[in-house]
């Protein structure tokens, strides 16, 4: 089992390949803690919020983020997870408690809870004055196929992606992680059906997690037969940008009518941040500060 939540990129020796893995148990749990997520839902936020954490492995910047939106017209929702280039994601999904019968034993029906209809959109922030958007339609909903679709359609790279989550009987998160493979220009033909083999050899991501001990470990079965050089390392984590004075801004967009509404219902403001689930409570000395705040103070 692979505890440490992490994730590695390697190129083969020739650079016509590159490999992103990703290990999110931890992560991924600290998802379903946050928002009470049924056992299907646990594994479509976190497939999302794993396949975001790695895309956002190319961002550099400390204000630099990357949006993964997955619209589907199932029971699910929205799913969104927004990364940063520190390796931090929040992910949040819209029912979190809808559920559906596993397809077969142990295979959670993740394209039936997101999709099957709907789009994937990706937007990568980075500082420009306007962010990068791509969107696709959805393929399944099962995110994976849907995310190698994105890639290929908007990005031009033929890519392969696998993502998993297990989830335990009780709920919790036995074993998370992903896997993105991309092929350079001119990749030859048969170094990709090595690898092809391999991947298929390896078996499904999380149980691969499940298994080993480190992502080097994957990376060294994953690579059997050929040569690479592992390039870059880095902790995953989930974490939340939200703060009082962040949800505090929403105060000063209600009306005072509004405000007096909520107070006599509610005796008092909590505002739930959607990304983590944190609330915050505000009384009335705190409200009426952010209600005199102007903007940009
Ligand atoms: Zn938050």
């Amino acid at each position: 089992m692979i505890k440490k939540d992490y994730l590695i990129k390697a190129v083969d020796a020739s650079k016509q390949i590159r490999i992103i893995l990703a290990s999110t148990t931890g992560v991924v749990e600290e998802a379903h803690h946050r928002h009470q997520t049924s056992a299907t839902a646990s594994a479509a936020l976190g497939r999302v919020l794993t396949a975001a954490l790695m895309m956002g492995s190319d961002l550099k910047g400390e204000a630099d983020a990357l949006t993964l939106r997955v619209n589907g017209n199932g029971p699910a929702g929205s799913i969104v997870a927004t990364v940063d280039a520190a390796g931090n994601g929040r992910a949040l999904i819209s029912a979190p408690q809808a559920d559906l019968p596993p397809k077969a034993p142990g295979k959670l029906d993740v394209g039936g809870l997101v999709g099957p209809t709907g789009y994937l959109e990706v937007i990568r922030d980075m500082g420009l004055k306007q962010p990068f958007k791509g969107q696709v339609n959805l393929l399944s909903g099962e995110i994976a196929e849907d995310l190698a679709q994105y890639y290929m359609q908007s990005e031009q790279i033929p890519s392969l992606v696998a993502l998993g989550v297990l989830v335990d009987t009780d709920l919790s998160i036995k074993a998370a992680g992903g896997l993105i493979i991309q092929a350079m220009p001119g990749a030859q033909d048969d170094l990709l059906s090595r690898l092809e083999e391999n991947v298929s050899r390896l078996g499904p991501i999380s149980d691969v997690i499940y298994r080993h001990e480190t992502l080097e470990g994957v990376l060294a079965e994953l690579m059997a037969g050929i040569a690479y050089q592992q390039l870059d390392s880095r902790p995953l984590a989930f974490k939340c940008k939200c703060s009082r004075e962040r949800l505090g801004i929403v105060i000063s967009s209600l009306s005072d009518e509004e405000l007096a509404d909520i107070y006599e219902a509610e005796g008092g403001l909590e505002i739930t941040c959607n990304f983590c689930n944190q609330a915050y409570s505000f009384n009335k000395e705190e409200i009426d500060a952010y209600k005199n705040k102007q903007p940009g103070e």
